[in-house]
Formats: C-alpha cells, sequence, structure tokens
C-alpha cells in the first residue's frame, strides 16, 4: 500500500525521439535503463528513495527487459550485489543516502574496489548535506580517496545527468573502478527534460542466462597477497586509465568567459548556485553565459592534472567552489599544480564559509571577495549592493518580530501510533525515575524534539540497543533502547540483539512495530502486513500489522524470554508494561513491541476505500476529539502530553477567563491519543468523543432532529 509511482513508471517506458519531462532523479532512473543496466538494487533514504521505489514498482516492465531489482535489507547488502560486475560483464547500479549509507556499505565497497570491476558499477548516492539534510555532515567524497572509487558530481540538467550516467558506466568499464555518482538534494529535485533513448535490454540478463560460472581467478579476490598489487594497480593502471577516458570524452567542462585572467573551478553540482551567484553581480546572463571562465568538475576524482594545468596557467588567480570539510579538492589541486612548479594562487575556503550548504548568498558571498581582489571593486558593485539588501531584509523582519523567528522542528504525522508511546513513557518516567535513552534513526527521533525531548544518543540506523551497552553497567537505572521495525530489519537485529542475549545484559529494548520503513517513504519491509491480509481485513480501518509475526518469531527464535506486545494507542497498559520492564527481577533482554500501524499508511489505505463507500451512498463513521470549553482549565498538561499538532489553543471564549483553552481543530484523524491520555494521566475531563456520521440511516437522521430540538430548547436563544 506505498504511494503508487504509475506515472514514472509511464516514463520509463519512453523511447527514442520521446522528450522526458521531469525530475532528476527519475532521469537518472531513465538513464540506467538507456545504458543497458543489468541488476539494479538499494535502500531507500533521501533524496534518491525515489529511485529504488520506482525501480521496485515497476519489476513487471523490468522484468520484460531482463533487469533484475532487489530491495535491499540495507547498504551493505546492496553494495555487496555490485560483486556481480566484478567477474562478469554486467553493469550494475545501487542506490542509497549518504553519508550514513556509505558508512554502512563501506566495508563492501572497500573490497569491490580492490579487485576492481569489469562491467560498469554505478553507486548513485543522494548526498543528504546541508540546510534540508537528515543526517550528518560529511562528505561521500572521502569514501573515493580512500577506496579508489571514481566521483561523479554532475552539473543538475537534465540531458547532462543522463550522459553522465551512460558515461559513468563505461568510464568504470575503463578503468575497472566503481564510480559513485553524487546527487545534492537540489540535483534529485531539479526538474527539466531531455531527449530519450531507447531502454537497452542487457545482453546478458535475467531473460538471457549465463551457461557457466567465470573460471576461478585469485585476482579477483579481495585476499592477501593479491590485494598488494591489487594497490599497486589503482595508482599505476587504473587511475590513470580514468584520466585519460575523462579527458578524451570532455566529461570536465570548460567554459570560456571574456575575464580570461581569472577563473573558478567548481564541482558540477554546484554549477547552477555558482550561475545564478554569478548572474547577482552582472557576471552571468539569463542564460547561465559566464563572464568568468569556468571549469566544471563533473568528475571530481580523480582530478585531471592536465586539464588543471591548462585551466590556471597565466591566470592571476583562480577560486575553488567546493562544498563541505575538508576541502579534498582545493587542497588536491595546490598539491598537482605545486609539483607542476604552476604557482597561480589558488583561492577557496579562505574566501567561503569552511561547511554547510553552499546556497547561493554563499557563494555569492565568496565571488564579492574573490572577484574584488582580482578583478577590482568596481565589478563587484551590483553584487554587493544584492548581499547588503538581504542582510538589510533580514534585520527588518527581524526587528518587526521582536524575536527570532522561533524553530519548527519536523514532529509526528498527526495520529502518528508513536507519539502515545512517548506520553506513556513520560508517565514511566514520573514512576520509576529518570531513565538513559539510546535514541535511533526513524519516525520515533521526533521524541528527542519537544514536548518529549527523549534521547541521550544516537549512533546510526538500528544501533540503538548496541549503543547503551557501556552504559548499562555503569548505570542504576535500567537503560531504555528505543528502535524502529525499520531499523530492527536493517542492523538492530544482529549489532544490538544478538550481542545483548550473548552477552547476557540486562537491557530494555522498545520496538515500533508500525509495519513499514516510515522516515524513509513507507516501503514494505519482510515485516509488513501483506496484500493478502490487508485485503481480506474484515475491518480494514483496524491496524493491521498484528497481522505479521515475523518481528515476535525471530526474537523468540533468538531466545528472547522476556517479550511483551502491547497497542500504542493503549496508554495506560504502556506505561504498566515499561515500569514492569525498568522493575522486574528477569535480569537479561526485554522487549516490548509496540503495535500500531503508520497512521500515513494507514490514511492511505483507508481514503479510497471511505472513498469510494460515500460513492455508493453507503453510511461511514469519522471519529473525532474536542475539547469542552467550559470544563477547559487551561492549564494544558494535554498538550504537553500529547504534542499533537491538530491538538492547540485558542482564545477563551468565557470574557471572564484570560487563558486560552485547549482546542482540536480539523486535521484530527480521531486515534484516540486525547482520550488516552486524559485517562492514563488523569487529566480534566474535558475531552469528548464524536462520532460525525456521513450518510447516516433514517432513524438517525430522525434522532438528531430529535435531539438539535431538544437543544435547542435547553439553550433557548
Ligand atoms: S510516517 Fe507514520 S510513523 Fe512516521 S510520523 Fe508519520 S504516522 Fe508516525
Ligand atoms: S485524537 Fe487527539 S492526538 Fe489523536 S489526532 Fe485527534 S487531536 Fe491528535
Amino acid at each position: 500500500m506505498e504511494k503508487s509511482f504509475r506515472s514514472e513508471i509511464e516514463l520509463l517506458r519512453l523511447g527514442e525521439g520521446d522528450v522526458f519531462h521531469g525530475e532528476g532523479i527519475l532521469a537518472i532512473t531513465k538513464a540506467l535503463l538507456q545504458s543497458g543496466v543489468a541488476y539494479v538494487g538499494g535502500y531507500q533514504g533521501a533524496p534518491v528513495s525515489h529511485l529504488i521505489d520506482v525501480m521496485v514498482q515497476a519489476e513487471d516492465y523490468l522484468d520484460q527487459l531482463g533487469v533484475h531489482v532487489e530491495a535491499c535489507s540495507n547498504e551493505a547488502s546492496a553494495a555487496a550485489m555490485l560483486g556481480a560486475s566484478i567477474h562478469y560483464p554486467l553493469r550494475g547500479a545501487v542506490t542509497w543516502k549518504s553519508i550514513v549509507g556509505t558508512n554502512v556499505a563501506a566495508d563492501a565497497l572497500s573490497n569491490l574496489s580492490s579487485p576492481g570491476v569489469t562491467g560498469g558499477a554505478l553507486i548513485i548516492v543522494g548526498e543528504d548535506y546541508g540546510e534540508g539534510a537528515s543526517v550528518i555532515q560529511e562528505r561521500t567524497h572521502a569514501y573515493a580517496l580512500k577506496s579508489s572509487m571514481l566521483l561523479l558530481d554532475p552539473r543538475p540538467e537534465l540531458a547532462h545527468m543522463v550522459r553522465m550516467v551512460e558515461q559513468g558506466f563505461r568510464l568504470s568499464e575503463a578503468s575497472s573502478m566503481p564510480a559513485l555518482l553524487e546527487l545534492r538534494i537540489r540535483a534529485c529535485h531539479v526538474r527539466g527534460s531531455f531527449v530519450c533513448k531507447d531502454n537497452v535490454a542487457p545482453a546478458v540478463s535475467t531473460r538471457h542466462l549465463m551457461e557457466e560460472p567465470a573460471k576461478f581467478d585469485y585476482t579477483k579476490l579481495a585476499h592477501p597477497p593479491v590485494t598488494f598489487r591489487h594497490e599497486k594497480l589503482k595508482g599505476e593502471l587504473r587511475i590513470p586509465a580514468a584520466r585519460r577516458f575523462i579527458a578524451e570524452q570532455a566529461l570536465n567542462e570548460f567554459l570560456p568567459g571574456r575575464h580570461s585572467e581569472v577563473g573558478i573551478i567548481v564541482q558540477g553540482g554546484l554549477y547552477n548556485a555558482l550561475v545564478r551567484a554569478l548572474q547577482q553581480f552582472g557576471l552571468a546572463d539569463a542564460f547561465g553565459e559566464s563572464a568568468i571562465p569556468l571549469y566544471v568538475l563533473n568528475v571530481t576524482y580523480p582530478l585531471v592534472p592536465d586539464e588543471l594545468v591548462k585551466f590556471c596557467a597565466g591566470k592571476r588567480a583562480v577560486l575553488v567552489v567546493e562544498e563541505g570539510q575538508p576541502e579534498y579538492i582545493e587542497q588536491e589541486i595546490h598539491a598537482i599544480l605545486r609539483r607542476l612548479d604552476l604557482q597561480t594562487p589558488v583561492h577557496g575556503k579562505d574566501m567561503l564559509a569552511a561547511a554547510g550548504e553552499y546556497t547561493v548568498e554563499l557563494v555569492a558571498s565568496g565571488i564579492d571577495k574573490f572577484v574584488g581582489k582580482h578583478l577590482g571593486e568596481g565589478v563587484v558593485a551590483q553584487g554587493r549592493q544584492w548581499l547588503e539588501g538581504n542582510a538589510r531584509r533580514r534585520e527588518s523582519v527581524a526587528k518587526a518580530s521582536g524575536a527570532p523567528l522561533p524553530a519548527r522542528p519536523p514532529q509526528f504525522c498527526v495520529g502518528c501510533p508513536e507519539r502515545p508511546v512517548f506520553a506513556a513513557l513520560k508517565l514511566s518516567q514520573a514512576d520509576v525515575g529518570a531513565t538513559h535513552i539510546a535514541a535511533d534513526i526513524g519516525c520515533h527521533s521526533f521524541a528527542t524534539f519537544e514536548p518529549f525531548s527523549f534521547g541521550h544518543s544516537i549512533l546510526g540506523y538500528g544501533m540503538s540497543l548496541a549503543s547503551r551497552a557501556g552504559v548499562s553497567p555503569m548505570m542504576k537505572r535500567r537503560v531504555l533502547s528505543i528502535m524502529g521495525d525499520g531499523g530492527f530489519w536493517h542492523n538492530g537485529l544482529l549489532t544490538g540483539v544478538q550481542s545483548a542475549l550473548f552477552n547476557g545484559d540486562d537491557a530494555v529494548l522498545l520496538i515500533f512495530k508500525n509495519g513499514y520503513t516510515s522516515a524513509t517513504g513507507t516501503q514494505e519491509l519482510i515485516s509488513t502486513p501483506d496484500e493478502e491480509v490487508r485485503e481480506a481485513a474484515h475491518d480494514k480501518q483496524q491496524s493491521l500489522v498484528h497481522r505479521n509475526l515475523t518481528i515476535e518469531k525471530t526474537l523468540s527464535g533468538l531466545g528472547v524470554q522476556w517479550m511483551r506486545t502491547v497497542h500504542t494507542y493503549h496508554v495506560d497498559k504502556m506505561r504498566r508494561t515499561l515500569d514492569e520492564a525498568f522493575t522486574t527481577d528477569f535480569a537479561g533482554l526485554k522487549v516490548i513491541i509496540a503495535e500500531g500501524e503508520c497512521q500515513l499508511e494507514r490514511q492511505r489505505r483507508i481514503r479510497p476505500w471511505i472513498a469510494s463507500l460515500l460513492k455508493a451512498g453507503k453510511r461511514v463513521v469519522r471519529v473525532k476529539y474536542g475539547v469542552d470549553d467550559d470544563v477547559c482549565t487551561g492549564d494544558h498538561a494535554c498538550i504537553r502530553l500529547s504534542g499533537c499538532p491538530t491538538l492547540t489553543l485558542k482564545d477563551n471564549p468565557d470574557p471572564l477567563r484570560v487563558d486560552p483553552v485547549a482546542t482540536v481543530i480539523d486535521g484530527c484523524v480521531g486515534c484516540g491519543l486525547c482520550g488516552e491520555n486524559a485517562h492514563a494521566a488523569t487529566l480534566c475531563p474535558s475531552f469528548y468523543r464524536a462520532e460525525v456520521i456521513r450518510n447516516p440511516r433514517p432513524h438517525e437522521r430522525v434522532l438528531d432532529g430529535l435531539r438539535a430540538r431538544i437543544v435547542r430548547w435547553l439553550q433557548p436563544a
């Protein structure tokens, strides 16, 4: 019941001469098929989820082409899949979110890069870096350097990105190096068009099978002593071959400009931001023609010394626009030029911010310094005015609002099944005292924000239980680890559960069983209730996750002896279960499975069904919660315990009371948490549960009319 990508799949079918209109990440997906890719795998994550999501849903079409698609359990399994390209002339592509995904995949990537590849291997990484990122700020570049992998960073223009995918496979084959293709958030979502080619059915495929396995070849193993030879091959053969290919195929771009005495070297992915910044100075026109010569690095590793010399020789100075730290490219340019005794001054991080996303404004501030210094202050007047204008506007907004705008962190969806568990945890902590909480990656990490503020550390996806191993032996009270079902299957089962059981650890693990990897786009898991269950469900409104017991059976099989399953919306029961886990005499691993279907998925599942009922004129009941203004005491304990965005405040309608009262606005999905909290925490009795009936039965209409008349009689105007 994931989001449907039917229209996107149609775009994948476009043929020679057709024009593709759409987003960057989908253009890349189409380019894979045009390149004759034989197998595709990956683990979803921003900003590249679309690629694997669309591929998985396009399985029938890909089967016609003979392309295999694998939804991998984590990035390590995706990277290991590329092993198919070591011996065989198979082009393979995998995808994940970097830097975290590349960290998980690192072992397999090293062992792939050492023997090298025969078929082109492309790793499409979403460089989730900068303001909009959801992960730690590190660069994928480091992996390209340490493992000798190619690093492509295409200029974000669809036709160009498609060309770089096609050339990326060829470059990988020419050099035997796997290639990372780095896509920033903006490149993934940039819109545009390109003229398509036909998709290419791979010569060896699921429809044209290999007769025999490859002959045994020790040099294809990442195993000493042959790894010593691999290391020499990297420097002596592979990197020089890659450099030749990059130069011959003109993968990097030289764009001329009238101010030839200076130049800018830019990572391809930053080209659009750079040109927009130059436009503010009148140094680029509306079509992107730059007045300053640009050297656009669509391949940022390896650099090509001859090209660098050609660009830098005779210039007064060059500026390197390179996002993130450390400045690998700038340092390498310095080394290459100085080794060749070329003394052109190189600027970069001395004029641009060391870290963070290179927005247009930030790049413009670097251009201001570089151009001001080397072309004169007169050239920067227009751009400087623009920068100063922005600063003034910010100041005036801050002045007008009296204070900086409050931060608006992301939070749980309305009716999220995970919110009630944190309400229960608040109450439990009042019972047993504060506990150390090892948090994890997933929607549940929203509990690190107000009104919960739970979580002492986040060490990685599925790592919460492992991350408390050094804390719990030092702590009087038991430590709580929180993990989602996505994290459990990604990593937590082995790194956490297996290790805790093996060591006989006294630990409490809370697993959110919501049925999907919700935070990455509600992709399905091995523990997702299958389609048949959903179809056959008697009550479609009900959470269905209890119909799949794979997590429970796996834990039992491993030897977990203390396990409780609690529906997430049963706040009081969850509170008592947590209390028990923290205080029981049982000293081993205690697992609480918090069961409740992801509300986002549930709504996607039931909305079309409800619409069909309404269309057929059938009776539909929608539950809504509300607050009685007259009863609300105005202490807002309910809000502090819930945090639901539809439970909010409004002016007190009673002119004699000044405190605002709680109110439930229209988005309420009737999850029931308001009632549960009021009961579990003994709050004021101001909440009511209402049933909104559409297409009511005749007797319900009569009853409604009667009730309305009685209310009017009791409340005369
Ligand atoms: S996507 Fe699902 S699990 Fe995540 S916050 Fe929304 S309802 Fe909760
Ligand atoms: S019942 Fe309460 S917590 Fe649930 S959606 Fe409505 S307002 Fe939000």
